[in-house]
């Protein structure tokens, strides 16, 4: 979650083309002598800066940066600089962290590392950064073979306060054995003040990996990785399997760290506008220019290829929300590619499987999808190039087991089918439009995107500079296919046909798996027990005691630096807007620097619709811009969009009022962009939609339905905390009920209930007739995001679209410009539940009603949402009950509590009653207020890319003087307020409350009359 994220193969390796905003406004009303890519144009090759020889320099136009690529004389470190006019500086060091077992040593290291250094000798400096800084991004990650450590902001201050804490920790890091036993494993008594009460492993990772491994999808993930490359670091879990973290010691950990942890082994990235000598100085003298150059033993050698394909096999748990239980067996055929560092051959592979793969023209999609024996594509699919040889792979979950051999047939014919008929042209031009779209388009964190898309072959010193030279690889690649026509079909055959070196990997359900895991557990604590003398075991009570005494005593934190409230803005960036109406429906503009690209976002709102309606509304937005319309079938109406736009989305949306508990807002929102030569075809295709849209296709729909119910059942076990929170608060607001039903834990069943039916001409007849309440003008508003002097030509055209777009208006008939919906009657109920699923860990939550955005109180809510946060749940979910996290989260009207990945359950919703009890007495100080707030600016202060300019006040209704009021009274709220507000709504029993969680059958809530269970 918010550290150490464990980073596995995801199932898309996108190379990042996105970039990011800001350029063409920073770089007009620049007035500084030298511009930032001319100060790194002007290095020369050979030039010494600071400990560093710069090696090359170079001009990346169509992402406006320079990049400068430096080598360190003394350790041999690697650092690579992207010049660029952002003000959203990002710093990263990796190591190439290469693991032979799986114990999980880099990933507790990672986690280690971050617990106290030697200028910084605090518990947990990392963590307490967070309410110290405005960054924008702070993380760590380990993959399979590297370990990063990177953030991102736009204060100069809080980037050298960042920079210290991080480089500090990466080279200096104390490594204490407590904090070994509190990130990694311990024994631990389940009473610590009972030497004869059980001992049980406790551990930060090593909850966290049996979290990871309760999902199926990761289970997958990682044994085609295991099996594919067996031979080296890709053959074991580098995150760690729980089966093997209690094998690792202390001492090995301090040895992993000596031998990767060193500059030789290191790879710094800057990107931004800030001065890369000051960069250099500060981390030559500080740091590099007290190590000498060592033998990184750490490359990974290249997999020996096979000589004949295997196949291989793994269990996991059955999952009790899959919609049909008798097929939940998941196939995948994996190749090994060629190695990441040949940038031209990975250019040319991440394309084809795009193409093989992606979108509904794609040849396996059609192959495989349209069949319908199976929900969805494997979890692992596609190009992978995350490890030293990418990979790819293609296959179905959600198969009956005697289908296996019917989805390898499939693979292998498509495959025969694509080498003799090759690829469309017109696909070809989709995917290269995309790419195009794809630099054009802003996100809002560029240089972390940048730094991410490298780090994999950079890892295995490929050339990092030349791989974001995007126009430059796809010039190569149209020069080869145009010299040979038949390129892609060669590679095909080349790389899936000829290729021996390809794993069949199945998954199947195991009744016992979870059974058996627990009982290995078991087995493997016992084996501990067992060896333990007399001395250990008074060893590990005291090391119980005082791992809890020092997670308790209270801290001299003046040694970390910290971003003062008085260096922040008192003003909000403003997000000026234009309205306008055409034909009655109100349009609201934005124009913008958006580097040619036009943004779209329609909201049709759904207070018009039934009630008993509205539970299909999340399906209609599944399904409606993937149907076909008009004149084009689904798949052409998907060509289409990939043709001319960056895709057609559609959402539920639901959101409270700002001002009124009882009010909101609830609807479907549309969204696209476009380059600005496709804004006609955009528009046209949505007129498709609205008018001609066609939900007949029974197959079709079929196909889309067991997806979405795939993807649901999937979601639960990563995102259960905010199931579990959007439960608990459903109760509380009619909003929060909403959203509930749409995108809640009842969604999920009701998907499944759905994918069950035999026969989905009913379903077929409620997503028809709610199309003729959605697809309906009269309920829609439009919010439109463009240049300047695009602006008066997107105007014209949208105000075309509007007028062509089908309305069942009566002449009477009144418009209704607010939509919003006000509940008149609702009582906020206190309820108790448990969702029952077959997990290992839980997922808790408690919702407590507040008030609304606008309300006097809600700053101090905020705030005290985050001092509960990093001052107190913490530290007791997480550091003493070895959940992966824990916290408070402050929304519009209702305040909820959560744990992630827990081992407990009770004993966390106690954690949340004390953590109320500890507001209420007011036991903190002004600094961890002050701390507080900090942190709440860190959210409100993110950067907002031009494309989503004025999107909270379409959206939320949350206008600037909104936001700037709630800014205001964010800076005054004082100590006193945050008690008064803890004591006012959080502390009274008879404010109505309600507790939800997903977790494993639990003895303490069943037969329990207050608990009701609900079986997953
Ligand atoms: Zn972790």
């Amino acid at each position: 979650m918010y550290k150490s994220v464990f980073l596995r193969n995801r199932p898309f390796a996108s190379r990042l083309y996105h970039s990011s905003g800001q350029l063409k406004s920073l770089a007009k009303g620049n007035v500084k002598t030298k511009s930032v890519l001319e100060v790194a144009r002007a290095l020369q090759p050979g030039t010494k800066l600071h400990g560093y020889t710069v090696e090359k320099v170079e001009d990346v136009p169509e992402l406006f940066l320079t990049t400068v690529s430096l080598n360190h004389d003394r350790t041999g470190a690697k650092h690579l600089h992207v010049a660029r006019e952002d003000n959203n500086n990002v710093f990263s060091v990796a190591f190439r962290t290469t693991p032979m077992d799986s114990t999980g040593v880099p990933h507790i290291l990672e986690h280690t590392v971050l617990c106290g250094s030697k200028k910084f000798p605090v518990r947990d400096p990392f963590f307490k950064m967070l309410n110290r800084s405005l960054a924008t991004f702070m993380n760590a990650l380990t993959a399979s073979d590297w370990t990063m450590y990177p953030f991102s902001t736009q204060n100069r201050q809080d980037y050298n306060n960042l920079l210290s804490i991080y480089l500090d920790a990466v080279f200096y890091p104390q490594l204490r054995e407590l904090d070994f036993s509190q990130e990694g494993w311990r024994l631990e008594h389940e009473n610590l003040q009972d030497d004869n009460s059980p001992i049980n492993f406790k551990g930060v990772v090593y909850n966290e990996m049996k979290g990871v491994f309760s999902n199926q999808q990761n289970i997958f993930a990682e044994a085609v990785q295991n099996k594919l490359l067996p031979n080296h670091t890709y053959g074991v879990v580098s995150g760690g399997d729980p089966e093997y973290i209690p094998d690792l010691t202390w001492e090995h950990l301090k040895n992993f760290h000596k031998t990767h942890y060193h500059p030789s082994n290191a790879r710094f990235f800057t990107y931004g506008n800030f001065p890369l000598e000051d960069h250099l100085q500060y981390i030559n003298e500080n740091y590099l220019s007290q190590f000498s150059k060592i033998e990184a033993d750490t490359a990974v050698p290249a997999e020996p290829r096979w000589t004949s394909p295997k196949e291989a096999s793994v269990t996991c748990q059955p999952d009790t929300m899959a919609p049909d239980p008798d097929k939940q067996t998941t196939v995948a055929v994996n190749f090994l590619l060629s190695d990441i560092t040949d940038i031209e051959e990975g250019t040319t592979l991440n394309i084809i499987s795009n193409l093989l793969t992606d979108g509904e023209t794609s040849p396996f999609y059609q192959a495989l999808l349209e069949a319908n024996i199976g929900s969805d594509y494997s979890p692992v699919i596609g190009y992978n190039g995350y490890t030293k040889e990418s990979s790819f792979s293609v296959g179905l979950q959600g198969i009956h087991k005697d289908d296996v051999d019917k989805v390898k047939q499939i693979i292998s014919e498509t495959i025969d089918k694509v080498i003799e008929e090759g690829f469309e042209q017109s696909r070809i031009d989709a995917l290269l439009h995309r790419i195009e779209l794809g630099t054009k388009h802003q996100t809002s964190n560029f240089g972390l995107g940048l730094v991410m898309s490298v780090a994999s072959m950079w890892n295995h010193d490929g050339d990092a500079s030349e791989m974001l030279r995007v126009n430059n690889q796809m010039e190569l690649f149209k020069k080869k296919l145009q010299n040979d026509p038949k390129y892609l079909q060669k590679k095909v055959k080349e790389y899936f046909k000829d290729n021996s070196h390809r794993l069949t990997l199945v998954m199947s359900p195991e009744e016992e798996f979870e059974e058996k895991r627990r009982a290995k557990e078991q087995e493997k604590l016992q084996n501990c027990i067992q060896n333990l003398s007399a001395q250990d075991k008074t060893k590990i009570f005291q090391l119980g005691q005082e791992l809890q005494e020092t997670q308790n005593r209270t801290e001299d934190l003046t040694c970390l630096p910290c971003i003062k409230l008085s260096e922040i803005d008192k003003e909000i960036k403003l997000e000026p807007t234009e309205q306008t109406e055409f034909d009655g429906i109100p349009v609201q503009y934005s124009a913008q620097p958006t580097n040619e690209v036009t943004y779209i976002k329609m909201v049709s709102f759904l207070d018009q619709v039934p009630m008993e309606m509205k539970v299909y509304v999340p399906l209609f937005t599944n399904v409606i811009t993937k149907m076909g319309a008009g004149i084009y079938d689904f798949k052409e109406l998907s060509h289409q969009a990939e043709l001319y736009t960056g895709g057609l989305s559609a959402g539920t949306l639901v959101s409270q009022d700002p001002t009124d508990p009882l009010d909101f807002d609830q609807g479907v929102v549309f969204s696209s962009y476009c380059l600005e030569r496709n804004f006609d075809k955009t528009l046209d295709l949505w007129t498709e939609i609205f008018d001609r849209s066609n939900l007949r296709d029974s197959n079709r729909l079929q196909t889309l339905i067991k997806m979405s119910a795939a993807d649901l059942a999937a979601s639960l076990s990563n995102a259960g905390h905010n199931y579990a929170m959007m439960h608990s608060a459903s109760s509380l607001t009619p909003a929060s009920q909403l959203s509930e039903m749409f995108d809640g834990v009842s969604q999920v069943s009701v998907m499944k209930r759905i994918a069950e039916l035999e026969d989905n001409s009913k379903i077929m007849e409620h997503l028809i007739e709610l199309g003729h309440e959605i697809l309906n003008k009269n309920n829609l508003k439009l919010c439109i995001n463009a240049t300047p002097d695009f602006m008066p030509t997107a105007l014209e055209k949208v105000e075309q679209f509007i007028e062509t777009l089908h309305s069942d208006r009566k002449p009477e008939h009144h418009f209704v410009k607010r939509h919003t919906t006000h509940v008149t009657k609702f009582v906020a109920t206190s309820q108790k539940t448990q969702i029952e699923l077959p997990f290992s860990v839980n997922y808790m939550s408690k919702s407590i009603k507040t008030v609304p955005y606008t309300h006097v109180d809600f700053a101090s809510l905020r705030i005290l949402s985050r001092l509960l946060s990093w001052k107190f749940l913490h530290r007791e979910i997480r550091e003493k009950g070895g959940a992966y996290g824990g916290g408070a989260n402050c929304t519009n009207g209702v305040m909820s509590f959560f744990s992630y990945r827990d081992p407990n359950s009770m004993e966390t919703l106690e954690v949340f009653d004390r953590s109320i009890q500890w507001a209420a007495n007011g036991d903190f100080t002004d600094t961890d207020v002050e701390e507080a707030k900090i942190t709440v600016f860190q959210q409100t202060d993110k950067p907002v890319p031009p494309g989503q300019i004025g999107s909270t006040l379409f959206l939320n209704n949350i206008s600037d003087g909104m936001r700037q009021e709630a800014r205001n009274q964010l800076f005054s709220v004082t100590k006193e307020n945050v008690i008064e507000a803890a004591q006012r709504y959080l502390l009274p029993d008879n404010r109505p409350s309600s507790l939800s969680f997903l977790g494993p059958e639990n003895a303490d809530v069943a037969g329990n009359k207050e608990w009701k269970v609900i079986k997953g």
